[in-house]
């Protein structure tokens, strides 16, 4: 849609270009969400795009994300072999609500500074131990867990001005083994439960509950629980007040499903039968 109200693109290509913030600015990243719906407030875009960010990069110690890396492009990323967890990459891309269009143009970036509870790069990120560097509008960065970074339905810890420059992935946490489960509503419906499971090298299950939840939830279980103690952890650290509701899922379903999948994960990782 055209936004009517604005009147100017910036198109800054290093930091120091980056506009002074004033309100009615927007960063600009892929825009599919920016241009779906009217923005009357907004009167300048400043367009991330020429920064020409590199959109992923792999050290020794952690997978580099751009803000402005696609999915298309994280989908395409070729993984070491011993990254037992890269097929959360393309389960995550493929639970977007999305057409190919959107793909391409989508940014991670954008996914987490939405934060939709149906971010799915929110749950990548937030499950692979994600960390955010967030250049502050007053100067300096900050880095802050994924996990912290979303606080709420459309609600992060982002501040008028404030760009999120990468998120940083640890390698370690990619040579986890991981299990990933997501249902839906509808059959292409937005996510209602997405749920990742993975195993520390020391052992520990650390399980992160998205979707259902209005912002990430992750608990940790340093010896592996049954089916009992799963259920009462997801109970007792979930209050039922921070499941979401809107039109693809009730809170009671959603924490209905949030156990189902959190049981079936944990068979999958744990080797466990139901008890
Ligand atoms: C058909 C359709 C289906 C969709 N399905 C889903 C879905 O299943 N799940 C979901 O979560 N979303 C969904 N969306 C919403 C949206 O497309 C995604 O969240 C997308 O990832 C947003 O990324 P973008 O790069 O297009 O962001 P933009 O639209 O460019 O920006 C989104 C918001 O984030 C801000 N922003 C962007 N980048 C940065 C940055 N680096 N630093 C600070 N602020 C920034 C912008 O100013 C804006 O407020 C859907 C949208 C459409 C139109």
């Amino acid at each position: 849609m055209d936004l009517n109200t604005i009147t100017a693109v910036a198109h800054p290509q290093t930091r120091s270009q980056l506009p002074v913030w004033t309100s009615g600015d927007a960063w600009l990243a892929g825009g599919t969400w920016l241009f779906s719906e009217p923005q009357a407030h907004l009167t300048r875009l400043i367009d991330l795009a020429d920064l020409n960010w590199p959109p992923l990069a792999i050290t020794e110690t952690h997978l580099t994300i751009a803000a402005t890396c696609s999915i298309a492009q994280l989908d395409a990323l070729t993984c070491p072999a011993d990254w037992l967890a890269a097929p959360l990459i393309g389960q995550c891309c493929r639970a977007f609500l999305a057409s190919f269009k959107i793909w391409k143009t989508a940014t991670v970036g954008g996914n987490l500074c939405m934060s939709l509870p149906a971010g799915p790069m929110i749950s990548l990120t937030a499950a692979l131990d994600g960390v955010c560097t967030i250049w502050k509008a007053e100067g300096g960065e900050h880095t802050i867990p994924v996990a912290d970074f979303v606080t709420g339905d459309q609600r992060n810890r982002l501040t008028p001005g404030d760009l999120l420059r990468q998120i940083d992935i640890p390698i370690a946490a990619l040579k986890r083994r991981s299990a990933f489960r997501q249902i839906s509503l509808a059959p292409v419906g937005r996510s209602g439960a997405l749920v990742i499971g993975s195993v520390e090298a020391n052992g520990t299950l650390i399980l992160t509950v998205t979707a259902s939840t209005v912002r990430p939830v992750r608990l940790s279980f340093p010896t592996p629980p049954d089916a009992t103690a799963l259920a009462e952890a997801i109970s007792q650290q979930i209050p039922d007040d921070v499941y979401h509701t809107d039109l693809h899922g009730k809170p009671l379903w959603r924490k209905h499903m949030t156990l189902r999948l959190a049981e079936e994960i944990r068979g999958e990782l744990l080797g466990a039968s139901p008890s």
